[in-house]
């Protein structure tokens, strides 16, 4: 039985949830990343195994209400309660609101929103037992700014945090922190598929000058699943470069 302390990473199979995955491995957690397939999964744990062999990885489609359920019951049984559950997995169905269909504006609440929702109900119980613990929502700036084209992400990412300070107060008396870390604009898949001139305007309302970092975040996920944040709960942590949130 591994001594280190658990931590689940939803979406790790590439961008912002692989380098929070590798991070807490290196740091020492027993990582368990997942990923929507069964060759993501084996990509994820292959690469997870490479820093320490007692990291793992499982197949989770938070858009899926029973899939979750059945694949995070067997996280338990298998694994054990988490320390740390970083919710990272998220999608974009950018449209303007007058083209936006039902579908993009439900798939996008439905992963973003409700799916962190179903990783805590499965396992904020245990965790309540274990009287310790760390959730790490991974919103985003466009839930505090908006953005034109994006009204079904930006609905997601500011429910999002409503959800997680609410969390928050629920369960603070048990030692839990519920908290998001906020990215701006970070050098990922999601964000590489953005037109140049997009691209080029985003990079102007920077004052930092640059695109973010994966390992940017994955800094700000590590400090919160640590113990010299224990105090912090309820809270969002920007991490973007100084982008204006007016
Ligand atoms: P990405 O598209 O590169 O990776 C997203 C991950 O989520 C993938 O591993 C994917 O398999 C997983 N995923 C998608 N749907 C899923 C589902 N139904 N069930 C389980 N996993 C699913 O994106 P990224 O840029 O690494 O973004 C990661 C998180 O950071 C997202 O929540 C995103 O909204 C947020 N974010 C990203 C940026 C950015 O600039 N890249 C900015 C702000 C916020």
């Amino acid at each position: 039985m591994s001594e280190k302390l658990l931590a689940l990473v939803t979406g790790a199979s590439r961008g912002i949830g692989r380098a929070i995955a590798e991070r807490l491995a290196r740091d020492g957690y027993r990582v368990i990343g997942t990923a929507t397939s069964e060759s993501g999964a084996a990509s994820v744990r292959e690469a997870l195994k490479q820093i320490d062999g007692d990291n793992d990885a499982l197949v989770l489609n938070i858009a899926d209400a029973a899939q979750t359920d059945s694949a995070l019951k067997e996280f338990l049984q298998n694994y054990g309660t988490p320390r740390v559950v970083v919710n990272n997995a998220g999608i974009t169905r950018d449209n303007l609101f007058l083209r936006m269909s039902d579908d993009e504006w439900g798939e996008v609440i439905n992963t973003n929103l409700t799916g962190v929702f179903r990783v805590c109900k499965s396992m904020v119980k245990p965790m309540l037992k274990q009287k310790a613990g760390a959730i790490i929502n991974i919103s985003s700036i466009i839930g505090t700014t908006g953005n034109g084209g994006q009204a079904n992400y930006a609905a997601a990412k500011a429910g999002l945090e409503g959800f997680s300070r609410s969390l928050a107060q629920e369960i603070a008396s048990r030692n839990i922190t519920v908290n998001c870390v906020a990215p701006g604009f970070i050098q990922t898949d999601m964000t590489e598929i953005l037109p140049e001139t997009q691209k080029e305007a985003i990079l102007a309302t920077i004052p930092g000058k640059r695109f973010g970092q994966v390992e940017e975040i994955a800094g700000a996920v590590a400090f919160l699943a640590g113990n010299d944040a224990k105090y912090i709960t309820g809270q969002t942590i920007h991490v973007n470069g100084g982008m204006n949130m007016g």
